[in-house]
This record gives structure tokens, sequence and C-alpha cells, in this order.
């Protein structure tokens, strides 16, 4: 196969739109399926296409010839390569391991295994304790692949504000400038043994960061609500809230990663009982997550001598039931969520609103809460415009979303024969999708 010039390259938009595409079929696709579905090119498809098999990403099938013919079927090469995805809460990181097509592998001893989970000490705000929780965790796994499996690299995500693989500031985890992935990548270099090094690929034992919410927006786009959108936003109701805008097929992260910071707008600013966790008052977060809304309804239980619900599925049953005081919670969260994301959806204008919680109960009580709200607050035709559908909410999926950012960041990186007689350096890890 000829070697382009490297200017000739594809772009990365068109190399992640394509692979997602080829990923999702079950059967492979051919290069005419692709165009129809992309819109893009021949030209575009056809070196989005070449320049996967060079990197081994996807193979031609029948493999009869070098060049690739419109009735060609594309696929994803299943056995040779995985990724790693953690997800680091307060309480623990949970860890699985997928192959390209983002599908989960089974691991443990006896292959029996999803998922692997690490407990956390002192909610997280350990950061030294934390990176050493989840090196090992990442070499637990890298013990458990599948035989014959290489690791291309490690996607990790948590809540907050990251930029450049540095954790800018975790509300959740009490942290604040935190090089997690130079940290992680200097642990696991140092710890890793001779065996597991040799599970990993030529990048060797590369980290990628990701905020939990962008996280699940591109496993959407893969698996989820998003996948036969071009713009989506979604938002995740949490201990936190965050939210993961996709605009024409990318990750919008912003100047500074802080795109879609939905949870700090400020929306209630005239009431000072309201003093959000970054010492604003009336931050969305300060109304509308999950902690805060049970104690609000544990509040007013207690304040009208009735038992407080224990766990947030006691406060929606009670709601379920017809409990006034917790129908009232719900009622004021689900105002806030929608005054907040009429914001974002009259600047935005985005296809899909996906309204997400790792709480399937709470996320139907609120979609409804909000559908309503939004359209007395949403201009024009806007609240219209914007489909609200259901997104399945595994705990594992921001695990797996943060396989699938390292998988989309594997795409991006030039093979060595690609950077020849180019002045630029490789492509930085944490650089934008
Ligand atoms: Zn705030």
């Amino acid at each position: 196969m000829n070697r382009r010039h490297p200017m000739e390259r594809p772009r990365d938009r068109d190399l992640q739109e394509v692979f997602r595409l080829i990923a999702a079929s079950k059967n492979g696709l051919s290069k005419a399926e692709i165009v129809k579905k992309t819109h893009l090119r021949h030209l575009a498809v056809t070196d989005a296409v070449r320049t996967l098999v060079e990197r081994g990403f996807i193979d031609i099938t029948p493999h009869t010839h070098d060049e690739l013919t419109m009735d060609d079927a594309v696929s994803i090469i299943q056995s040779r390569f995985c990724v790693i995805g953690l997800r680091i809460l307060p309480s623990e990181v949970l860890g699985v391991v997928t192959n390209l097509r983002c599908e989960v592998l089974p691991i443990g001893v006896a292959g029996e295994e999803l998922t692997a989970v690490k407990d956390l000490p002192d909610g997280g705000h350990d950061v030294e304790g934390v990176v050493q929780a989840v090196a090992e965790l990442t070499q637990q796994l890298v013990d458990q692949i599948p035989e014959g499996y290489s690791v291309l690299g490690t996607g990790v995500e948590l809540g907050g504000h990251i930029k450049s693989g540095t954790v800018v500031y975790s509300p959740n985890l009490q942290w604040r400038d935190v090089p997690l992935r130079q940290r992680l990548e200097e642990v696991l270099h140092r710890q890793l043994n001779a065996e597991q090094h040799a599970r990993f690929g030529p990048r060797g034992s590369q980290v990628i960061i990701e905020n939990d919410a962008n996280a699940l927006a591109v496993v959407s786009q893969w698996f989820g609500a998003g996948s036969e959108r071009t713009s989506f936003a979604l938002i995740l109701v949490g201990d936190g809230i965050g939210c993961g805008l996709v605009i024409n097929n990318e990750l919008v992260r912003g100047f500074g990663g802080m795109a879609g910071e939905i949870g700090h707008l400020v929306i209630a600013p005239e009431n000072p009982g309201l003093v959000c966790r970054c010492q604003k008052q009336g931050c969305l977060e300060a109304i509308a997550t999950i902690p805060t809304i049970l104690e609000a309804i544990v509040r007013a239980k207690k304040a009208n001598g009735e038992d407080p619900p224990a766990t947030i599925a006691d406060a929606v049953k009670l709601a379920e039931k017809g409990d006034k005081l917790a129908e009232e919670a719900f009622e004021v969260a689900g105002d806030a969520l929608a005054r907040a994301i009429s914001y974002l959806l009259n600047l935005v204008n985005p296809e899909a609103l996906i309204l997400e919680t790792y709480e399937p109960m709470v996320t139907q009580r609120l979609v409804p809460i909000v559908t309503k709200r939004l359209r007395r607050y949403c201009f024009s035709t806007v609240q219209k415009d914007t489909d609200i559908p259901q997104n399945p909410a595994a705990p594992e999926r921001g695990a797996k979303g943060a396989a699938a950012v390292m998988i989309m960041e594997l795409l991006s990186q030039r093979l060595p024969a690609e950077q020849a007689g180019r002045t630029r350096h490789l492509a930085d890890p944490e650089r934008g999708l």
C-alpha cells in the first residue's frame, strides 16, 4: 500500500466517525455503506479506512488485495487489542477491560467477572492513596486480560474539571491541581513487573484522564441514545452535576476543559441557604444533586416530625406513594435542572438531551418534571426540537466511557512512520478528540 504524504492524512474527526460506525456494525461495513451513513466524501472515507488498516485497528475482508473497493467489507480486528477503563468515585475505583469495539471482556481467575473494584479509604481525599489504588487495580486487570490481547492504554474518568491530564478541581474528591495522568504513568512504569510490561502495546502504559460526564457522552456516541445523533447534551446528575456536550460529532471541551460545567451555573443567587461546594451561592449543584435532594427531604420530614428516608431510592418510593414533602423536593430539583438546561438548549440547540443518573428510579422521577418545566423556560421551538431519549445507566458505563475515550485518543495518535519528515512532536495524549 502506498504511503501517503503526512499532510494528506485524514482528519481525526473523520477517523473517529468511520471507526465508530465500523465498531458498531456486527459483520463489518462496505465503503459504500460508510459513505452513505457518514455523508463524508468517497476520498475521505477511503483515506480514513486505509489509515485504520495501516494502524492495525481494522481489517479488510476478503483480504485478497491491497486497495479497497467500494464493496469490500471492513471490520474491527477483534482479537489483538484491548484497553482498560477506570471510574474513580470517592468510595471506590471500578475497572473494566474492553476490546476495540468497547465491549467489556470477561476477566477474573475463571473469566466470569466483568468488573473489578477496589475500595478507597478517606473518601478519596488522599491523592497518593488513590494513585496507588488505581495503579494496583490496573495491574490486577492487566494480569487478568484474556490470552493473546495486548493493552493499548488506560482511560480514567472522575467528576471534576480536567485539563490536559491534570485534575484542576474536583469537589467530589477535594482535589486541586493534581497532575493525575503524570502520577499514574510514573507509578505504573515503576510498579509493573516485566510480564505486565510485556502485555502493553508499542506505546506502553499510557493513561488518559477525562471528566465523568464527558466519558458518558463518548460512550453514548457508540452505544446509547447519542449514536444516531450528531449533536446532543448528556447531563449527569450524581454527587455533582456535569454535562458532556457533543456538537457535530465532536466532544466539546472548551478552551480550559470546562465546557458544559452546568452544575455551577448560578440559578438562585438570592437564596443565602444555598451555598455550593465551590463556595458560590445558588449554583445548580446546591439544589439538584442526589445528596442535596435527599437532604432536602430528610430536613423537611424531620421538621414535620416524620421518619426521614435513608436512601435516595427510599425517597423516590415516598414520592411515588404521593408523599407531598418528597414530591415537592423532586419538583424543586427538577425545576432547577430545567432552568439550567434551558440556558444550554437556548445557546446550543442540540438534537437531543440525555438526562442520566446512576439511579434509574431517580432518572424516571426527574425526566417528566424537567420535560414539563422546559416548556416554560425554553425559547421558541427549542424545547419541541429537543428529543429526550432514555439511556441505559449501568454502574460500569462510566468505566466503559473511560475506555471509549482511550480508544478515540488512540485513533488520533500517529504511527512513527507517519511522523517521518514532520517537525511536530508526537500527538499529546490528552489533546482534544
Ligand atoms: Zn458551585
